[in-house]
């Protein structure tokens, strides 16, 4: 009978051949033939050699499935906080590669830097860009907002003054803040404030 309901016409009792398609319609016809004749079922099945040879039954639930549910749970979940922690709003900064800093005619230090914005969301958003409050620095802009359409990138030039007579350092961290207008959408990115280079 499993020879006959096979679609692919093999005979699987000279064993699993390369022409089989999973079907498993001889494993249903074999099961059949054997409840009729009082045989147990299972003549033909999905095993395993392992299993062949020591004669025990596939334990279904073992340490190594915990294992994998454990290690599927964590990765659906790095998934899914990755996707609903997302900010479509991208931010990146530049500095001014000719020159670390430059003197203005007020004295100030000046640093140079291309922060290129990119709106990732579906609609239109307008940005405002900030630097985070440190004494002696001030941020000054070519534009106070930056409107883009959606999936739209911009390069927005932008210059940090230290005065000179205020900070005491080389060297120090800034962060400029990017938010929309309805403030629904916050990044922030680092980047150097030298007054190296003049
Ligand atoms: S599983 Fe399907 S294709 Fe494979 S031997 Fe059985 S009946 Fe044939």
């Amino acid at each position: 009978m499993c020879v006959q309901v096979c679609p692919t016409g093999i005979d699987i009792r000279d064993g699993l051949q390369v022409g089989c398609i999973q079907c498993a319609a001889c494993i249903d016809a074999c099961n059949e033939i054997m409840d009729k004749v009082g045989y147990p079922r299972g003549l033909i099945r999905y095993t395993t050699e392992r299993q062949l040879s020591e004669k025990e039954n596939t334990r279904v639930i073992s340490p190594r499935l915990f294992a994998y549910l454990a290690v599927i749970t964590i990765l659906c979940g790095g998934v899914i906080y990755a996707l609903t922690d997302r900010v479509p709003l991208e931010i990146d900064i530049r500095r001014d590669r000719n020159q670390l800093s430059s003197v203005n005619n007020q004295g100030m230090i000046e640093n140079s830097y291309i922060v290129k914005l990119t709106n990732k969301t579906q609609e239109p958003h307008t940005y405002t860009i900030t630097l985070a409050p440190q004494e002696g620095l001030s941020l000054e802009l070519r534009f106070n907002d930056v409107p883009l359409e959606a999936g739209e990138s911009f390069d927005m030039p932008v210059s940090i003054y230290g005065d000179p007579k205020v900070i005491d350092f080389e060297q120090t961290s800034v962060t400029l803040n990017v938010t929309s207008e309805d403030g629904q959408y916050k990044v922030s990115k680092q980047n150097v404030f030298t007054t190296q280079g003049q």
